[in-house]
């Protein structure tokens, strides 16, 4: 074999992957040319629009004629499948009757079943007057973060591959939020019977303001919330989308918080989580506590130029999630003491693998290593000891390695 034959074909064959430097620049997102674009004046006329219904609590009829609107404009976007969803909500605290409700699924369909889910919730609520005839124009909390999921949803369907994306995306209106988390109740429990496969969540409640009531400012950053330290696919979720958006949207960043939610509050993700689904919760920094569920929720107190910066980090993560592969399975350390790292999983023909590392005090992803095609890794001078690893197909949420000594 000719000298060059030869080192082509040991090159090839090497089989695994290794790398020299841990600080090797971050390879996160195979997106590079996706570029979503947010009308702010197109999402201010939507807010505009169901913010001046007298209420959209869902025990009203008008609750039943936003979600129609809402669906209308979720058909206007090309390859959308929309529906309204009817699920019961029964008589209870904030409940005066059971009645049949619904709230909007639309669903860009992928060439799997295996499916990313983005939402807001579309009613709102009075908590000071008579909840069902109070002025309840719920701007913020949360049309800001209905409006951002019709939008993503825009981009997204425009980005399509003709083939369409690897995995399914769903962009929901949730009603029943206020009265209990219903709606996404309902539509957790479909998951969880049905025959997709549900891969992640993401919640955005309460993301169109940067100002506190103390007239404090913060449009750099947004808080995303994964759960306590109980559920790792929540976690792993909130870290993928922080390391994948990570210095991509100029003025804005991810502000991980490792819990739930805020003290003595939740929202649409829990109930997902509650079914063993990865869910997390974009909000942004600084509440208006005075205005929330309060006649004073209006469009006026809202940034638009912050809103379409968390929809564009909503965007980019889902973008990149909605291209990627299944999850690698069966991963392992090669238990040897090394200065470097070698990890084995079980690899699917064809797919792409990426390797993540981060020391074990950190609580963000420091570097990805590309790995390839492959089931087989070594991370040079990045000691197990040190750091931990995880291992996720290109673009996809890693999977963490477990020590399992
Ligand atoms: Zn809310």
């Amino acid at each position: 074999m000719p000298f060059a034959a030869l080192l082509l074909s040991v090159l090839l064959s090497s089989g695994t992957g290794t790398a020299e430097s841990p600080l090797m620049p971050a390879q996160s997102s195979p997106s590079k040319t996706f570029a979503p674009k947010f009308d702010q004046k197109r999402m201010r006329d939507f807010v505009a629009h169901l913010s001046a219904f007298p209420t959209r609590n869902t025990n009203t009829p008008e609750l039943i004629e936003a979600a129609k609107w809402v669906a209308e404009r979720f058909k206007e976007i090309p390859g959308l499948e929309v529906e309204l969803m009817a699920y019961t909500i029964q008589e209870g605290r904030r409940i005066p009757k059971t009645k049949e409700v619904v709230q909007v699924v639309a669903t860009l369909k992928g060439q799997s079943n295996r499916t990313y889910l983005m939402g807001g919730h579309l009613d709102s609520y009075n908590l000071q007057g008579d909840p069902m005839t109070a002025k309840a124009p719920g701007a913020n909390d949360d049309l800001s973060g209905v409006v951002a999921t019709l939008e993503v949803a825009r981009n997204l369907a425009a980005a399509k591959p003709a083939e369409g994306y690897k995995n399914t995306l769903v962009f929901v209106a949730f009603t029943g939020e206020e009265q209990g988390l219903f709606g996404a109740t309902a539509l957790a429990k479909r998951y969880k019977t049905g025959t997709a496969s549900l891969e992640g969540v993401f919640n955005n409640d309460t993301i169109g303001s940067s100002s506190a009531s103390d007239g404090r400012t913060d449009r750099k950053r947004v808080r995303l919330y994964s759960e306590d330290t109980d559920h790792p696919k929540s976690r792993e979720l909130a870290r993928f989308i922080e390391w994948t958006t990570r210095k991509k949207v100029a003025g804005i960043s991810i502000w991980p918080m490792f819990r739930r939610d805020r003290f003595g509050r939740g929202g649409d993700h829990t109930p997902f989580h509650r079914e063993g689904f990865a869910a997390v919760r974009f909000i942004e920094t600084l509440e208006d506590f005075t205005r929330q569920h309060t006649d004073r929720d209006l469009i006026e107190a809202m940034d638009f130029g912050y809103l379409a910066n968390v929809a564009k980090l909503n965007a980019l993560a889902l973008h990149t999630v909605a291209n990627s592969d299944e999850a690698p399975t069966e991963l392992k350390y090669d238990l040897k003491q090394s200065y470097d790292t070698t990890i084995t999983w079980k690899s699917k023909p064809g797919v792409k693998y990426v390797v993540y590392y981060r020391a074990t005090s950190s609580p963000v992803w420091e570097g990805a290593l590309p790995a390839g095609e492959t089931g087989k890794f070594t991370a040079k001078n990045l000691n197990k000891d040190d750091y931990t690893f995880a291992v996720g197909a290109e673009g996809g949420v890693p999977v963490p390695v477990e020590p399992g000594v």
